[in-house]
């Protein structure tokens, strides 16, 4: 049994569910302690118990301790089964995260799969679908398995009832080599609203032309959805560059100024278009479960985040993989598997 501190290092839900996903695939069983323990509400919040549930079926698992609220989860896996399920996390609990906890189990199995996911599809701390689909899956599909991904419809906190559909068409992960993210090919930026003033999105708009003053018209887009998948707004910030795509993301928080989500969001894409490195912050953390259950291959990124740093880790107790984590001689972090 491989016994984890969930409060150390990053201390979130991602160590809950990257367990989950490593444990299907090695066969290993494990028990994580302190569940979430550097959050401010610590425990299983009703995402995490979609996502552990979603992993147990999936995988004939045995699980204790898994309910709302829960600080200490055993985990024994089964044989992973392929085929139809349907997941719904009940409330806006992010579809994403349901997602990264079971494609790579299902990735590797021996036959398709197809997931129906319902809850929420852009939530903040959370991957947004438009990220997964065309930030995260061309990485995956790059490394041998086709996974498509459509969004059905948009569910944002608190309301939720979003839907995505994924088809998955296992194959082995072969190991690639993502050092250079090229040069910087379109670059767009969209808000996506539903049931609020037009007025919120308009003025995340004239901030976001502000900062890039070179961009067409056309690359600024608005996007009004019907108002009962509201209410909610998301700003996304895409640089498609020659190997990989990049979404800087803004979520609407009440009493947080549109102008300023906007400015950050910026500020996080210019700072990693001007990096050079290939994968951003979140695309990096996410890259760990492909790259070290491949065996091998390499990434640059930005500056380690807390959750890649974990993910390093936690993915060190699973898998005999070596991982360092060094600066290249380009002065990127680069991230080896071997
Ligand atoms: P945790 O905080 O442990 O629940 O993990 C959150 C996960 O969501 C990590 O894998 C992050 O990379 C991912 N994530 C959070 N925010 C974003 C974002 N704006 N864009 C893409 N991925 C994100």
């Amino acid at each position: 049994m491989i016994e984890i501190d969930g409060s150390e290092g990053e201390g979130g839900g991602q160590v809950v569910r990257n367990s989950c996903a490593l444990s299907l695939v090695t066969g290993k069983p494990f028990r994580i302690a302190n569940v979430r323990g550097k959050r401010s509400k610590p425990g299983l919040m009703r995402q995490h118990v979609t996502a552990v549930e979603a992993a147990a079926r999936i995988g004939n698992a045995e699980v204790e301790g898994l309910e709302v609220g829960s600080t200490e989860i055993a985990f024994r896996p089964g044989r992973v089964e392929p085929g139809e399920y349907h997941f719904s996390v009940g409330t806006a609990g992010s579809t994403g995260l349901v997602l990264q906890t079971v494609l790579m189990p299902l990735v590797l199995a021996d036959r398709p799969s197809r997931l129906v996911l319902e809850g929420g599809t852009h939530n903040m701390l959370a991957p947004p679908f438009d990220f997964i689909e065309r930030a995260f899956l061309p990485v995956i599909n790059r490394m041998g398995p086709r996974v498509e991904a459509r969004l059905v419809r948009h569910g944002f906190y608190p309301r939720g009832g979003g839907r995505i559909e994924v088809d998955i068409t296992p194959a082995p992960l072969r190991p690639i080599e993502c050092l250079e993210s090229g040069a910087l090919g379109d670059a767009s930026a969209q808000v996506v609203f539903a049931g609020l003033p037009g007025e919120i999105a308009l003025r995340m708009m004239t901030r976001l032309r502000k900062d890039f003053p070179d961009w067409h018209e056309e690359a600024f887009s608005l996007r009004e959805l019907p108002a009962d998948q509201g209410p909610g707004i998301i700003l996304m910030i895409e640089a498609r560059k020659d190997t990989v795509t990049e979404i800087a993301s803004g979520f609407g928080q009440l009493g947080v100024p549109a102008e300023r989500l906007a400015k950050t969001a910026a500020g996080r894409l210019k700072g990693y278009v001007e990096s050079g490195a290939f994968a951003g912050p979140y695309l990096a953390d996410q890259l760990v479960l492909p790259f070290v259950l491949a065996g091998a291959g390499c990434f640059t990124t930005v500056k380690p985040s807390g959750h890649l740093l974990t993910g390093i880790e936690i993915a060190r107790r699973f898998v005999g993989t070596r991982i360092d984590l060094d600066l290249n001689e380009s002065g990127h972090h680069q991230v080896t598997f071997a």
